[in-house]
């Protein structure tokens, strides 16, 4: 009998493609969905549990923080629905100034009448009039597009925090996040009465599953073969052998791994002539607090300027009160949120550091009125969060194609080091495991 193929990862992406293929998928946590898992906690309490508890008092989380499905293809959402029924919701974002205490809803460019009619003026005619030029860096595409005076008081700061400083070296990349539509510029930017902000942007609107993120990917993952607490620790490329923490070696034909791509080409021992591209981790605090007299409706807020370092408040709570105990729901006088920072990647914190910034972070939001005494306070460590790519790299090609030539074929978000969400995700988990198990006929 031949060697198997197996697929790495069992997180969306790995999941998807196992259901499709059939094949099994190796995980090294003992639940499904990698960053896509919810888990729940009892108000006062620090031991996470996987479902919630008979009760319902709990706060529902996720591992990486607010996950929304947005986009996606119809049978991809289809697909979903029939697995798990959702709810749909309707986006409210907008910019936080914690220094003068303003709100500005997404996207600031489409509402420049909030700045003022002098920053009005300015930042238009920079927006109507770009310089020549064809810019490199994030930095500069986002100077480029919108302008000094836009990019001074919000791009500018909140990219550097978004980036961990990255931006400045970056290329410019998921342009969609920033849209740029001149007519809604210009009505926004007089126009007091006129609300351009429900049209636009990649995630005017999302669904989310009733029973949890976490109820989702439980139910893809119940359709395969997945084998948890089996971490890879190595592959021979050149013996097509895998081998797991627990000291066993597998004999392999063909490889499906979602691990992030700078991580499959440590564990293979292969090397690129490329420098590789950078990534952030991202620390994710998940909250749940008495709700503060300023707490806002919005769903997330982006914070250029939080004196905590962090760069994104989200409400979970504000989304669906069932991210709430089930007995806190119905008074509102409760709130769930998530807030991220990023880092460097490689560049992990201390645990005292992990609980200094969660300290500094419960003082700006409870100084801002959000949130009152917190009840839960509990952070999780992303190391691969976001990836990104030099200006004019080749790396992410070339590491590809040099795990290919070895018969390993690189899926997802961190495998193809790609920006995609939920539903991309999904979708190509599925298209992923069912080629790999087509032949040519
Ligand atoms: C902060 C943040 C917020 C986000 N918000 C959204 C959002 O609102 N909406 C949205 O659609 N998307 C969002 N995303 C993107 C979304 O998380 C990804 O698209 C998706 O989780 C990618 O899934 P994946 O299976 O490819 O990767 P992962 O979830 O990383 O899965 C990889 C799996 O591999 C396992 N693994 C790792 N190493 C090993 C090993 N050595 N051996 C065996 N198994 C291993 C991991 O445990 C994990 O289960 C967000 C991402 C981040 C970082």
């Amino acid at each position: 009998m031949s060697a198997p193929t197996w697929i790495l990862g069992g997180g969306v992406t790995g999941l998807a493609a196992g259901r499709a293929s059939g094949l099994p998928v190796l995980e090294a946590a003992a639940v499904p969905g990698g960053i896509c898992s919810s888990y729940y906690l009892r108000p006062g309490t620090t031991t996470r549990l996987p479902t919630p508890p008979p009760d319902g008092d709990a706060y529902r989380f996720e591992i990486g923080g607010g996950h929304w499905i947005f986009g996606g293809d119809p049978r991809i959402l289809r697909f979903i629905r029939a697995l798990t029924p959702v709810r749909a919701y309707r986006r409210r974002s907008a910019i936080y100034f914690a220094a003068s205490d303003t709100f500005v809803p997404y996207p600031i460019q489409h509402h420049l009448h909030r700045l003022g009619p002098d920053v009005a003026a300015q930042a238009l005619r920079e927006m109507l009039n770009p310089p020549a030029g064809t810019p490199r860096t994030m930095a500069e595409a986002l100077a480029y597009r919108f302008g000094p005076t836009l990019t001074d008081r919000f791009f500018g700061p909140f990219h550097a925090r978004y980036t961990a400083g990255l931006w400045e070296r970056i290329a410019f990349q998921d342009g969609y996040k920033s849209p740029l539509n001149l007519d809604l510029v210009i009505r926004g930017a007089f126009d007091g009465a006129f609300d351009p902000a429900a049209a636009v942007g990649y995630n005017v609107e999302f669904i989310y599953p009733e029973d949890g993120l976490g109820a989702l990917m439980q139910r893809l993952a119940a359709g395969g073969d997945v084998r948890y607490g089996h971490e890879v620790v190595r592959i021979d490329p050149a013996e097509r052998r895998l081998f797991l923490a627990d000291g066993r070696a597998l004999a392999y034909e063909r490889l499906l791994a979602t691990l992030p791509l700078r991580r499959m080409l440590a564990l293979t021992g292969l090397s690129t002539d490329a420098p590789p591209d950078p990534y952030t981790s991202v620390l994710v605090l998940n909250l749940g607090a008495v709700r503060g007299p300023r707490c806002p409706e919005a769903h997330w807020l982006y914070v250029p300027d939080a004196p905590a370092g962090f760069h994104r408040v989200g409400f979970y709570s504000n989304v669906d009160p069932h991210f709430l105990p089930a007995p806190a729901r119905a008074d509102g006088d409760r709130v769930s949120l998530y807030v991220e920072t990023a880092f460097e990647g490689g560049t992990e914190p201390t645990d005292a550091e992990i609980a200094r910034r969660t300290r500094a972070t419960v003082e700006a939001l409870q100084a801002w009125g959000f949130i009152g005494e917190v009840e839960v306070a509990d952070p999780t460590w992303i190391p691969y969060a976001y990836t990104w790519a030099w200006p004019g790299s080749t790396w992410r090609e070339e590491a590809l194609a040099r795990l290919r030539a070895h018969d390993i074929w690189m899926a997802g978000r961190y495998g193809r080091w790609v920006f995609q969400g939920i539903a991309d995700s999904l979708q190509e988990g599925l298209w992923a495991g069912a080629a790999m198990t087509t032949e040519a006929v």
